[in-house]
């Protein structure tokens, strides 16, 4: 079982679609608790026993949003995938500033939300060891600090390798532009936060992104993510 030491809580009113969640994830090796409504599955997560959260947008009582905002503000850290049927970029906006770390469109692929699950959960000294990552065409070697594109190489100034380094090691997740920030720039956010667009967009132009290479989307509102396309 490679996720037995991992508990997800799934916060979910639909029976059939709770049902068929815990047991798909139980096949894959997880400890799943299941809460149908928002304020047991609130009252359930604050315990801190959770290594993630799964929580459906609309449930009876307390919405999922409040959910995930009262339990970023006791200081829980671990991640929130959101369910959602609402699909409008406000929406979305709106649940990643409450602390979400990613969301999935219902109706989705059980393999996709599987997929999103390990991300957040990848232990994050795994990546720290690795010298060589990859982003759809771009592969970036943190040792000899090079990047390529297909077989050529791209010279980068410090900082655009640092950024490209930072959303490539965190590829699908939403950065932050704060995280950014105080990541990249090692200042802290009250910091005109502008200088990461033009950064952003000179990346963008080295790399010649073309328009099916979108692998660094704009997150508007919130910052930025790392992606690789999915294949069509
Ligand atoms: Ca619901």
């Amino acid at each position: 079982m490679k996720h037995s030491n991992m508990r997800i809580l799934l916060i979910e009113d639909e029976t059939g679609i709770a049902n068929f969640l815990r047991q798909g994830l139980e096949e894959e090796g997880y400890f799943v608790d299941l809460a149908q409504d928002g304020a047991s599955g609130l009252s359930m997560a604050l315990t801190g026993a959770y290594d993630l959260l799964l929580v459906d947008w609309m449930l009876p009582g307390m919405t999922g949003l409040e959910v995930c905002r009262v339990y970023r503000s006791e200081k829980y850290t671990s991640p929130v995938i959101f369910l959602t049927a609402r699909d409008t970029v406000q929406d979305t906006v709106l649940g990643l500033q409450t602390g979400a770390n990613d969301y999935i469109k219902k109706p989705f692929h059980f393999d996709e939300l599987l997929a999103r699950i390990e991300v957040q959960l990848r232990p994050k000294n795994e990546t720290a060891t690795d010298t060589e990552f990859i982003l759809g065409k771009i592969k970036l070697n943190v040792e000899t600090h090079q990047v390529w594109k297909d077989e050529d190489e791209i010279l980068l100034t410090q900082k655009e390798f640092d950024l490209l380094e930072y959303l490539i090691r965190n590829k699908g997740k939403v950065c932050r532009r704060s995280q950014i920030i105080e990541s990249v720039w090692d200042i802290h956010f009250e910091y005109n936060t502008g200088v990461i667009d033009v950064y952003i967009n000179a990346l963008r132009k080295k790399l010649n992104l073309k328009k099916d290479e979108d692998y660094i989307q704009t997150i508007r509102g919130i910052g930025y993510i790392a992606k690789e396309l999915e294949q069509v």
